[in-house]
């Protein structure tokens, strides 16, 4: 303007000049004007136009401002990131719901969980989408200090515990996990229990009432004593091996052994079974073979293979008629090492089979308890077995016999090259 001034001054025409003047400052200032508006709303590019004057400082000023804003922006997006990632990670199923019970968000777990569809099921209410009607009345109860437990209403098999946590007022977490496992060991705990005190109080009761029948001075017809003092004793070597076989069972449960380090001369150890298991047949007079090749052996924990083993040998002693034919084999077949034991004795109802690992599992009670049996022993087996990457198998037919065999992998075999002494 001051150039407008001394030019309309020495041109004689200052009002025109500077008319012209503020005519020529305006249209630049609004020049700038459309640039800024320009940069601002259209274009792509983030610095700022080049300029001089004023302009440079607003251009600067604003361009300061967004690069701050940017950069808080990110940083909010990398935490809302690191929020995701990590509820993601939780082991249990989540879901948000704001005040009017609408779904906000929810996570993978709860996807599958629950089936959700995401984002179709987003601003649902979630007691449309989680059609239970445990469920519905429980989430209208607002009970937040205790979960509920239910069957999974996508998964008939799934138990599923439900948790209510309010927060900021108007928002509610709810957590969802899985507690199948839980409820299915929290049963058989139960049954355990059970079961064992049923098993200890028998014996118990017989014991008591022959001690309750004998007169304080001991004086009793010598018969009945002779009975009593028998039926005790059988009653209490009954207990005592419910309770030694209680006690391998929760051992080999318990275990942090680890199993494939050693390895085991299985020959040999079958060899000190022979022993017992003659010993065993004496009054059976069962003809018992035993085939085992000495050069097998194998890597596992010798306590639980001759457990498993003495088991299937006796059990066959136990549950084959009088003068029976029994066979033991431990030999290479089709590459694996396979131990089975053959009798001919009374065999087992297929309905029984799948449930004869089951613990205090027993076909025939009466028979059993003749046996001294307890029910444990083939659960013991199972549990070995699987701890050597086994399994059990049982072949029977009522009346004609049955076999129960297993297999070794060959990772766990070894083939020695001088042979195991029998002596
Ligand atoms: P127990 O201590 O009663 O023998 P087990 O767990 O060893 O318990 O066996 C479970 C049941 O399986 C036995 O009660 C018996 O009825 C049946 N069983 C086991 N082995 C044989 C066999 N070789 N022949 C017929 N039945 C058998």
């Amino acid at each position: 303007m001051t150039f407008c001034t001394l030019l309309g001054l020495y041109l004689e025409h200052l009002t025109i000049t500077l008319l012209f003047g503020a005519f020529a400052l305006l249209g630049w200032h609004y020049w700038r004007l459309y640039r800024l508006h320009y940069w601002l709303w259209h274009s792509k590019k983030i610095s700022p136009p080049r300029t001089g004057g004023i302009w440079s400082h607003i251009y600067k000023g604003i361009y300061g401002t967004n690069v701050k804003n940017r950069n808080k922006r990110k940083a909010l997006g990398e935490i809302i990131r690191r929020f995701r990632q990590g509820s993601e990670a939780l082991p249990d199923a989540a879901i948000v719901v704001d005040e009017s019970s609408e779904i906000i968000w929810c996570n993978r777990l709860a996807r599958i969980e629950l089936g959700l569809s995401w984002p179709k099921d987003l601003g649902q209410k979630v007691y449309d989408c989680i059609n239970d009607e445990q469920f519905i009345n429980f989430y209208h109860a607002n009970r937040f200090d205790q979960p509920l437990e239910i069957v999974s209403p996508i998964n008939a098999s799934k138990v599923l515990e439900f948790r209510l946590v309010p927060y900021e007022d108007d928002y509610l977490m709810i957590l969802i996990r899985d507690v199948t496992r839980l409820t299915q060991i929290e049963k058989m705990r139960k049954d355990f229990v059970a079961n064992v005190s049923h098993e200890l109080k028998t014996p118990l009761t017989v014991i008591n009432g022959y001690l309750e029948m004998l007169p304080e001075n001991g004086d009793m017809p010598a018969p009945m004593m002779k009975k009593a003092i028998s039926e005790m004793r059988s009653q209490s070597v009954r207990m005592q091996s419910l309770i030694e076989e209680l006690l391998v069972l929760s051992r080999i449960e318990a275990s942090t052994e680890r199993t494939f380090e050693k390895l085991v001369n299985v020959p040999q150890l079958l060899w000190q079974i022979q022993v017992e298991a003659e010993a065993l047949n004496r009054d059976k007079k069962h003809k018992i073979f035993f085939d085992i090749s000495p050069i097998l052996y194998v890597y596992g924990i010798e306590s639980e293979l001759r457990s498993a083993f003495s088991n299937l040998i006796f059990n066959a002693i136990n549950y084959t008629p009088n003068g029976g034919v029994i066979e033991i084999k431990w030999a290479l077949e089709n590459n694996q090492v396979k131990f089975s034991v053959k009798d001919n004795g009374y065999g087992i109802a297929p309905v029984h089979i799948e449930r004869l690992t089951e613990r205090f599992y027993r076909v025939d009670k009466a028979r059993s308890r003749t046996t001294g049996g307890s029910g444990l022993g083939l659960s013991i087996v199972k549990h070995v077995l699987s701890h050597h990457n086994s399994v059990l198998n049982i072949q029977s037919r009522v009346g004609k016999g049955s076999t129960f065999s297993c297999r070794f992998s060959p990772e766990l075999t070894y083939i020695v090259e001088k042979p195991a002494d029998s002596q």
